[in-house]
């Protein structure tokens, strides 16, 4: 949290939140109305870590700016409202604030909602990383940043092909995945190659994968196919 834009039209708590912030170290812009506050933060340039934003403000109010920062940005927004009501809060939830802070406030108790609310951001952010990066199905994860395949905590080694066919599985739980499709993604429209190769190199990963006297991890689905159904 280091570039913090603050709307907010009481002109002595505006000034007051941005020396306090600036004294953390923080960037600061302040606006007094709700229209340039807007202008502001949609202002990509600016690269906001954190909208500060007062719920009644001239020009525009404080959900308005939030529903329209909302359509376009997913920059962490905490309201400032001096009305503590329940209504109110959960209607700037609605509107796409992350937090709020109720009027009058403490600057510490500002300071601390916003070093929880840029926590709450990296977990969140750390979170989409992995789920972006990380395949997994019964016991086998596939972690795709550094191409590695665990069954049960065990490595298991693939070459690339092995290894981009079960991706692809993976990538498309319980979709029944044609041989034609799954040459087309793997082996990338390569006409040297007949499609009863798919049928081969899904024996291969069986035999790496698959444990005795179990299910398999891939069906066939005849005349159709190859699935990883959950
Ligand atoms: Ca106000």
């Amino acid at each position: 949290m280091q570039n913090i834009l603050i709307i907010e039209d009481e002109k002595n708590l505006a000034r007051f939140v941005e020396l306090e912030l600036k004294h953390e170290g923080m960037k600061t812009e302040v606006h007094l109305d709700g229209r340039t506050g807007l202008e502001a933060a949609l202002d990509e340039e600016k690269d906001w870590d954190l909208i500060l934003l007062d719920l009644m403000l001239p020009e525009l109010n404080g959900l308005d700016v939030a529903r329209r920062i909302r359509q376009v940005s997913n920059v962490p927004i905490m309201m400032m409202t001096a009305r503590d009501s329940t209504i109110d809060q959960v209607s700037g939830f609605d509107h796409g604030a992350d937090d709020y802070i109720t009027k009058p406030f403490e600057i510490e108790e500002l300071l601390a909602r916003i070093r929880a609310l840029g926590r709450r951001i990296d977990i969140e952010n750390e979170k989409n990383r992995v789920q972006q990066t990380t395949l997994t199905y019964r016991d086998l994860v596939v972690e795709k940043e550094n191409r590695v395949i665990r069954r049960d905590n065990e490595i298991i080694e693939l070459t690339k092909r092995e290894y981009e066919l079960l991706v692809e599985l993976m990538s498309n739980l319980n979709v029944v995945l044609s041989r034609e499709l799954l040459l087309n993604k793997v082996w990338e429209y390569d006409k040297e190659v007949e499609t009863n190769i798919v049928d081969v190199y899904i024996r291969y990963l069986r035999n790496k994968l698959d444990k005795p006297g179990e299910e398999s991890y891939i069906q066939t689905v005849r005349g159709m196919g190859y699935v990883m159904r959950t």
